[in-house]
């Protein structure tokens, strides 16, 4: 079934001729510190490889031996810096997660894993022959005559064991046969392989020789890389988990196996997102403390008063084992907490209007969204899709909130058709041959926000996309890993 609840309104005065007036300036300013972002990162991969040429590397390929020890040296200083980069990317930087968003930065860092995995295969590899030409060994032979007599090099060997183990098990097939927890785990070896790949790298020759300039430098960028880890991802998560006190107060049903869970706690006001952003959270009860779990504020902190004490709330869908026990957590519960991450939030907008398209549980940060963004009334559309009106969570508060703001709201409820694979509505909408456009006529001219099981959400982009929108209108939170 499709309703139109709320009539569209006219556009508000702030609704300016190209719809971009209010939010070009911080979106312009978020492009240019992505842009910039990127740059460095190519500019490090870049640096590494001038450190060998500043110190005369290239004299090596003047024999063939050189030759496969200089492109070597090359592929271990690009392998390496690839690894730093994607351990920056994985650190929750907010300066990262705030330009590009937490789930774009873990796509790149997942897309540097085979590419900085070949570099370092291939260092190891063109080492062996380099190495073994200029002594007369074969490549195995030299490979095992370094693990014996080079100090530090038996560790190499170690962290390129656990460099594969990362990566392989990172594929998504592999990944896909295991619980997250188990990934979680293996993922962790990473820093045993960055550590274990480190003394060689100091000890084995001449380019980070004491004393050098080159030494200090790759010096400087592994202390910095290990300090935003440490910072960033063990700190600042513990210092809000002691600041902000946040404990369990309520769990309510919304629907079978969905509930909203309201935690009250202190200095909310530092919380207070602009909707849609994500945390993630801990529950310290026993069999729960272990597993983290991202969720989005499916509504805007409460505060009470001045100095922030208030409540907040997230709505948790029972996926899978660790968060259908979420159901069963006491009122009292303490909580632990790292974030707000994700610009599936204000931080992302570029236009005066919006749209904002949630199925499932991708609706609740739809909600919390439509409570803060801000927009003049007409200027905004919701659509909701489940298979039942029940399925769309949180509808009646959505409803109350468009009606208060001026949205126009959809509901979209029916099952989906089984023809048409590659449609987004339910089955009656698309045999009437409906488009996003028709419920959203203004949707080129919006940001369109979407949240909703994968395939789902895929449809959706591609009718956005067939319908005009650009690819810096579209916003889209993936609820999977
Ligand atoms: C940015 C983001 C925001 C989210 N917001 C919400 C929300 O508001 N409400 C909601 O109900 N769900 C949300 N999710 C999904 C939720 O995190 C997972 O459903 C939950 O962690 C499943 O845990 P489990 O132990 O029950 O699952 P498992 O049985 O281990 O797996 C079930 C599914 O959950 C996914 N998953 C498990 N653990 C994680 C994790 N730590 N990170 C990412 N995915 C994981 C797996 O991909 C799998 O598909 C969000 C996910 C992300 C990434």
């Amino acid at each position: 079934m499709n309703t139109q609840l709320l009539p569209a309104l006219p556009a508000g005065p702030n609704g300016s001729r190209k719809g971009r007036g209010t939010f070009t300036a911080t979106h312009r300013r978020r492009l240019f510190r992505a842009d910039l972002l990127t740059t460095a990162a190519w500019a490090s991969v870049a640096a590494a490889v001038a450190l060998w040429l500043a110190d005369g590397g290239a004299t090596g390929f003047s024999t063939p031996a050189g030759s496969f020890t200089a492109l070597g040296i090359v592929a271990g200083l690009a392998g390496m810096d690839l690894v730093l980069l994607m351990l920056l990317l994985a650190a929750r930087i907010p300066l990262i997660d705030q330009s590009v968003g937490h789930d774009r930065a873990l796509e790149f860092h997942r897309k540097l894993g085979k590419p900085s995995l070949y570099l370092l295969l291939g260092h190891g590899i063109l080492i062996a022959i380099g190495y073994g030409m200029a002594e007369g060994l074969d490549p195995v032979s030299e490979a095992v005559s370094l693990w014996v007599l080079v100090p530090d090099m038996w560790l190499a060997f170690i962290s390129m064991a656990l460099f594969i183990a990362v990566v392989v098990t990172s594929l998504v097939a592999v990944r896909r046969r295991f619980p997250y927890e188990f990934w979680y785990a293996v993922h962790l070896l990473t820093y045993a392989a960055v550590a274990t790949s480190l003394p060689h790298q100091f000890s084995v020759g001449g380019l980070f020789a004491e004393g050098t300039w080159q030494r200090w430098y790759w010096l400087a960028v592994c202390i910095a890389t290990g300090a935003a880890l440490l910072h960033y991802r063990v700190l600042e998560p513990v210092v809000a988990t002691f600041r902000h006190q946040l404990t369990v107060s309520r769990v309510v049903q919304v629907a079978p196996g969905v509930v909203s869970i309201e935690m009250h706690g202190l200095h909310l006001d530092e919380l207070a997102g602009t909707g849609g952003r994500f945390f993630i959270w801990r529950f310290l009860a026993q069999g729960l403390w272990w597993h983290p779990h991202p969720f989005s504020l499916s509504a805007e902190p409460l505060q009470f008063d001045s100095s922030g004490r208030g409540l907040l709330r997230i709505t948790v869908r029972n996926l899978g084992r660790g968060s259908a026990q979420l159901a069963a957590v006491k009122p009292g519960t303490k909580v632990a907490v790292e974030g707000p991450y994700g610009i599936f939030s204000t931080a992302a907008r570029s236009r005066d209007r919006v749209v904002m398209i949630g199925a499932g549980i991708g609706i609740t940060p739809l909600r919390a969204l439509l409570e803060s963004t801000p927009f003049a009334p007409g200027q905004a559309t919701v659509i909701l899709r489940g298979r039942s009106e029940q399925e769309l969570y949180l509808g009646d508060e959505i409803l109350e909130l468009a009606r208060n703001r001026g949205a126009t709201l959809f509901h979209l409820t029916g099952a989906r058709s089984v023809r048409h694979t590659g449609s987004w509505l339910p089955d009656s909408a698309t045999r009437a041959g409906h488009r996003l456009a028709d419920y959203a006529p203004d949707v080129a001219n919006a940001d369109v926000y979407v949240c909703g099981p994968a395939a789902w959400a895929r449809n959706v982009i591609a009718d956005a996309r067939a319908a005009g929108v650009k690819e810096d209108q579209l916003h889209y939170e993936r609820f999977d890993w």
